[in-house]
């Protein structure tokens, strides 16, 4: 067996809903190694190969895979966080044993959609970055066109939940977010 077990470590306030939790869980094994293989049988990975991370999203629920840990947001309860961590060990064994049969897929893939970004961004359509709307805001951001930092108010204290979750996502997906406000 590739990945043996796993174990919660942290249960916090969920960033992005604060009706629900946001759950670390440590591994027993590293399981980078696994990573291009999923991102070659799952649909809707963001692989971000130089970080090591893949990112899942599962019934509007948000699995991050690292090295040594899994994070997972938007989750109910502890419960639920369980059977997550179990179907996931299971795939991670699953693609693990049938990995000579796979080609493995080291690109970013799953592009970030718009919609994604847009769900993130303070929706005021306010117009201070210079886009009529937050969604051709976020058109722009997904295509590179547009810096994050434009949309000034999202670095406001209201949107600091949305804010930390949509850099990760962008982290994840490789578009360029210095450390300073994956930090905030
Ligand atoms: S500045 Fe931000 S909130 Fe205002 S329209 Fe642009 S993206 Fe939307």
């Amino acid at each position: 067996m590739f990945l043996h077990s796993y174990k919660i470590t942290h249960t916090l306030p969920c960033l992005a809903d604060p009706m629900k939790i946001r759950v670390i869980a440590d591994v027993s094994e590293e399981i980078q190694e696994v990573f291009p293989y999923l991102n070659a049988v799952l649909k809707g990975c963001i692989y971000n190969h130089p970080a090591n991370t893949l990112t899942i999203r599962k019934d509007q629920k948000l699995i991050t895979l690292h090295a040594v840990h899994i994070t997972l947001a938007k989750i109910e309860d502890e419960k639920e966080a369980e059977e997550i961590l179990s179907w996931l060990r299971d795939l991670i064994n699953e693609t693990y044993e049938k990995r000579e049969q796979i080609e493995p897929n080291y690109s970013m893939a799953a592009e970030l959609k718009a919609l994604d970004i847009f769900k993130l961004l303070p929706g005021t359509s306010c117009k201070k970055c210079g886009e009529l709307t937050c969604l051709a805001f976020a058109v722009k951001l997904v295509g590179r066109d547009i810096e994050i930092k434009k949309c000034d108010p999202l670095f406001s204290e209201k949107y600091q939940e949305k804010r930390k979750v949509l850099f990760e996502l962008l982290h994840a997906a490789g578009y360029d977010v210095p450390n300073v406000f994956l930090d905030s």
